[in-house]
């Protein structure tokens, strides 16, 4: 449901959990991050298990127009896949010259970039840290910490999502767990899907 955006508005996010008791979040398990790991054959086992949720979004709804700013949380829980952190599945914005910003709230993560010239970019965040996201560039949140990582973000509302060439190509570069901290890896399974 779109709201009015000629109209002021207020909305309430938890800076406990980045939850909006205004709206319904879209949520993503283990499932939906098949074929984008590393470790295909872990995610399978730990799907068996159990289909744990890995992240959530709220996004307000706000009309395409280029004029409005679409803004909402994101919520990605703590785990691995093997030794790859917990993350979302990352997107180019469809009019791929739009900028975004992410201001963690919650825990500790990273936003990993990459532009489709290979230039790859990533910025560590924490409560109070905000990250601007240049235009052109793919962007994925990581959880790099123990909690959930929560972020809130705003980009130019037509922007739209491009998820198909990262879920085809994924991205150039991995984050993983060495010696209990985060290292970041070349994706040996870049572009070879
Ligand atoms: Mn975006």
């Amino acid at each position: 449901m779109a709201y009015c955006v000629d109209k002021s508005s207020v909305f309430g996010f938890s800076l406990e959990t980045g939850i909006s008791k205004d709206r319904e979040s879209s949520k993503r398990y283990l499932s939906n991050l098949r074929g984008m790991v590393a470790n295909e054959a872990v995610l399978e086992e730990m799907i068996k298990k159990e289909n744990s949720l890995v992240y959530e979004f709220y996004e307000m709804g706000v009309p395409e127009h280029p004029g409005d700013l679409a803004f909402g949380t994101t919520i990605c829980y703590p785990g691995k896949v093997a030794d790859e952190y917990f993350m979302t599945k990352g997107h180019f914005h469809a009019i791929l010259d739009v900028a975004e910003v992410y201001l963690c709230i919650k825990g500790r993560g990273l936003i990993l970039m990459e532009n489709p010239e290979g230039d790859c970019l990533y910025e560590v965040l924490t409560p109070g840290k905000m990250a601007y996201v240049p235009k052109r560039y793919a962007h994925r949140s990581v959880n790099i910490g123990k909690e959930p990582f929560v972020q809130f973000f705003a980009f130019r509302a037509d922007a739209g999502h491009d998820y198909g060439t990262i879920e085809t190509r994924g991205f150039r570069k991995l984050v993983v767990e060495r010696n209990g901290e985060f290292a970041i890896i070349d994706n040996p399974k870049w572009g070879k899907n």
